[in-house]
């Protein structure tokens, strides 16, 4: 066992017992790192305490032999408020950011930009108007899958890589196939494949936040069901891409996005 330490934030827990539990992390040294938190949730524990949506400087015991080590000692570096205000859609969307990066993110690998990313977005998430959370997130999700080698083609046909500019007619749908990884103009559509309907402003919407920053998605009104449909979409696609079918089936991010609609 060597002691080491590294800047980290909660990814998710595991409770195994009334005192202990696995912690899944994402390090910036390490990447996706599960430890084993032995007694940190006792009351009496004089260690510091683990904090969701925060950056926290961890110490830890690691070990060879063992698939995890432990905790050793916390420290909260830089804590988002995402519910001030009570606001549970900053929540569902922070959870929602945490889960998909559980699911995509190897073990222990290091993915530095990723990790200053997503404090980033957990940044923005805390400060922004609510009416702007579905777009961030959606360039969140955007862009962490290109970080992670998912990348959706929007604004090219995925067979023929013919422009989306050139095959577009007026405001009739743009068919989007998760199997083949983006849009298919309508000379490479095949009979029997399955197709997700984009309306041409979704796919706008879509695309131009693939290329967007955080704080050029954080100026973006997009309407809930939008949103949700997109959001779905990328998810269909990633069914295909991920080899995480059964996991992205039962994405809680959905259920919770869709119970944070406003009204
Ligand atoms: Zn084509």
């Amino acid at each position: 066992m060597s002691l080491e330490k590294s800047e980290a934030v909660i990814l998710r827990m595991f409770n195994w017992s009334e005192s202990s539990r696995t912690v899944l992390f994402f390090s910036r040294e390490h990447g996706k790192l599960p430890l084993v938190d032995r007694g940190g949730r006792s009351l009496k524990s004089k260690r510091g305490r683990l904090q969701p949506f925060a950056r926290m400087q961890l110490t830890f015991y690691s070990s060879r032999k063992e698939s995890s080590g432990y905790i050793s000692d916390v420290e909260i570096v830089e804590a988002f408020p995402l519910d001030k205000e009570g606001t549970l859609g900053r929540l569902a969307y922070g959870s929602a950011a945490c889960e998909l990066l559980y699911l995509l993110l190897p073990e222990k690998e290091a993915h530095q930009d990723l990790y200053s990313y997503l404090l980033s977005y957990f940044r923005k998430l805390s400060e922004i108007d609510k009416k702007f959370l579905p777009a961030l997130f959606l360039a969140f999700f955007l862009r962490s899958m290109s970080l992670l080698g998912y990348h959706p083609s929007l604004g090219y046909c995925s067979g023929c890589r013919k422009e989306v500019g050139r095959f577009e007619k007026n405001d009739a749908k743009q068919m989007f196939s998760p199997e083949r990884g983006g849009i298919v103009c309508p000379s490479c559509q095949k009979a029997g494949e399955r197709y997700i309907g984009l309306s041409a402003d979704g796919l706008r919407l879509l695309s131009s936040l693939q290329q967007a920053s955080l704080p050029e998605a954080a100026v973006v009104p997009i309407g809930f069901q939008e949103a949700t449909n997109l959001v779905e979409t990328l998810a269909e696609f990633l069914r295909f891409h991920s080899g995480l079918v059964s996991e992205l089936k039962a994405l809680e991010f959905l259920e919770k996005l869709r119970s944070s609609q406003p009204g």
